[in-house]
């Protein structure tokens, strides 16, 4: 057990000769929010594809909710979750992808209502109540009967937030959430998002809108070529960055 909600402990991870994540650690308490940053290439969405179980760490531990996730210690030998273990805990855990990644052959209410009724057997209407008050908490009640491709990018992806917080999972992962929309859709995303921080959702997002982050992030973590560089307040490493790679980068996004 352990009082974080995400635990993660010198986690390694290589893909042939090629090694992505170098001994990471992240750790998020309940109700916090977590800003991953760093360059493209360095390990972000791999870390988050690992927490939530769709990549298998080489080494090290994973627990999310305060418990085992993926791999503990038995002794010096790495146990591993059974599928069925694995599917279980995932629904522990809200996925948000930049492409929104929603059914196209589903309605909008569908698409929120899939994962209760089919993963956790609710019963459909108890599933579509709760989908009703999702979609009117991202602003999209009206849409409920639409289909995804009548809607525009930054509304797709409220309803991913919604379907993603379906499940009541104990944390939210959001792989770059905006970077696939326009400009003038990012906005009403990132609203969305500080909505749920202010309500004590315990979220890690990897995004490189450091306004964004700077206002909603308790700890941003700076991750570059597979090890964390710089973490702590945003106040800190965005605007007081230790280390020259974290400058660097801040410098070139902002
Ligand atoms: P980021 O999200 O920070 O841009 P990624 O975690 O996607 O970085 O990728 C880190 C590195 O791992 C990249 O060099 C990428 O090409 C490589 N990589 C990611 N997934 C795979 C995979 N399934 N097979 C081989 N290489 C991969
Ligand atoms: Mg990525």
């Amino acid at each position: 057990m352990t009082d974080f909600m995400v635990d993660v402990r010198g986690v390694h991870k290589s893909f042939g000769a090629l090694t992505v994540l170098d001994g990471v650690d992240l750790r998020v308490r309940p109700g916090e929010v977590t800003v991953l940053l760093g360059p493209s290439g360095s390990g972000k969405s791999t870390l988050l594809r690992l927490i939530n179980h769709l990549e298998r760490a080489d080494r090290g531990f994973i627990s999310v909710g305060g418990e085992l996730m993926g791999y503990r210690r038995a002794g010096d030998r790495l146990y591993e979750l059974k599928e069925r273990e694995i599917l279980k805990q995932r629904t522990k855990i809200g996925f948000v992808f930049q492409n929104f990644n929603l059914f196209g052959h589903l309605t909008v209410l569908e698409n929120v209502v899939e994962a209760p009724v089919s993963a956790q057997r609710r019963p459909r209407a108890e599933a579509e109540a709760k989908a009703r008050e999702l979609l009117a908490r991202v602003g999209l009640e009206d849409k409920a009967a639409e289909y995804p491709r009548r809607l525009s990018g930054g509304q797709q992806q409220r309803v991913a937030i919604a379907r993603a917080l379906a499940l009541e999972p104990g944390v939210l992962l959001f792989d770059e959430p905006t970077s696939a929309l326009d400009p003038e859709l990012v906005g009403e995303v990132l609203e969305v998002i500080r909505g749920l921080a202010k309500a004590g959702t315990t979220m890690v997002v990897v995004t490189h809108e450091l306004g964004f982050a700077r206002e909603v992030a308790d700890t941003v973590v700076f991750l570059d070529e597979g090890r964390v560089v710089e973490q702590g307040p945003p106040a800190e490493v965005l605007d007081h960055p230790r280390h020259a790679r974290t400058r660097a980068f801040v410098e070139k996004v902002l």
